[in-house]
């Protein structure tokens, strides 16, 4: 089969061995998958992953339980090994001996099909397009931040970051009510939250306004700085971005090393926040709670996909998608 694959650097494959299922999975035909920013932090040395990139996908079930075969589906990256201890608590995206697809020992998304426990699996709704359903894992992502923090009405609170999961979280955030601010460095991708009445703001631009929580999808370790600096005492940091740069070699603007004794003095509670509900994603898209089409770039074929994931490294540049049909 035709495969993005990663081994020192992307390679593009056109006979790559076609996965074979397991016991429990689906093999599924992958129609679109979307580059996400852990990929790009893939490729820099976030993780020692070798295979197939990519984990946000929409498929069709070729081989499976019958009930799967031929529908169009999204799936949860995270395989557990639903033993140990974490499983049976129901933890399973914490399970230590969890495979994740396109991130931890097995072959992702950017190639014709790809295998996953038909326990991963959601059926889509014809209402949601594939170029929608690409976006549900980041959107459930999002929403993963809103099973961890209480967030209502009265809660003034700051997204740091207008990249791709930047806009995605303040679209899920406004749903909540609270008083939300969306702070990034690029007036045309605000605009995008703009047009839905989310108020925006530029980094370095209006008041200094403190915040009770901060949620950074800077991508950068930049981000804690600044959710630091604009976070209120006892307030809540989330922490969405994963980034290749490890701790020591974080720097403040000035050059400094990052002051963490401001989160002691403060005792500002730091929250690190990974993969969500799938199921509130795909209804978020289905009742056009976020809207995602302003957000694509553009689409390639997965022929191109050298070339789309240049572009989709480039600063400035949102979701990327590649196409196998
Ligand atoms: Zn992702
Ligand atoms: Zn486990």
């Amino acid at each position: 089969m035709r495969a993005l694959f990663f081994h020192k650097k992307p390679k593009y494959s056109r006979d790559y061995p076609t996965p074979k299922r397991a016991e429990g999975e689906a093999l599924i035909r992958v129609l679109q998958a979307g580059i996400c920013n852990t990929d790009i932090e893939i490729v820099k040395g976030y993780m020692p992953f070798q295979g197939v990139l990519g984990h946000e996908f929409v498929g069709v079930v070729e081989e499976g339980d019958k009930t799967w075969i031929g529908k169009r589906v999204v799936g949860e990256i995270n395989c557990p090994c639903r033993r140990c201890e974490y499983c049976r608590q129901g933890l399973g995206n914490h399970c230590p001996n969890r495979k994740v697809l396109g991130i931890l020992g097995k072959d992702g998304a950017f190639a014709d099909y790809l295998t996953l426990p038909m326990a991963n699996l959601h059926e889509l709704p014809t209402s949601v397009s594939n170029l929608q359903a690409v976006f549900v894992e980041p959107i459930a992502s999002a929403f993963r931040i809103l099973e961890q923090v209480d967030t209502g009405p009265n809660d003034k609170v700051a997204v740091l970051g207008d990249g791709k999961l930047g806009l995605l979280v303040a679209q899920v955030m406004a749903g909540t009510g609270c008083e939300l601010t969306a702070i990034g460095r690029h007036p045309e991708k605000l605009e995008i939250l703009a047009r839905k009445k989310i108020k925006t703001r530029l980094v370095h631009e209006g008041p200094h306004q403190k915040f009770d929580l901060c949620i950074d999808c800077t991508g950068s370790p930049k981000g804690l700085e600044l959710a630091l600096d604009l976070v209120r005492p006892m307030g809540k940091i989330v922490l969405k971005s994963t980034f290749a740069s490890p701790v020591p070699h974080w720097f403040g603007a000035g050059g400094e090393r990052l002051n963490l004794s401001q989160l002691v003095v403060n005792e500002v509670v730091l929250l690190g926040s990974r993969c969500g509900p799938f199921k509130r994603a795909i209804e978020a898209l289905q009742d056009g709670a976020v809207e995602v089409t302003a957000l694509v770039t553009k689409v390639y074929n997965l022929e191109e996909a050298i070339k789309a994931f240049g572009l989709a490294s480039r600063k400035g540049v949102l979701k990327v998608v590649l196409d196998m049909t």
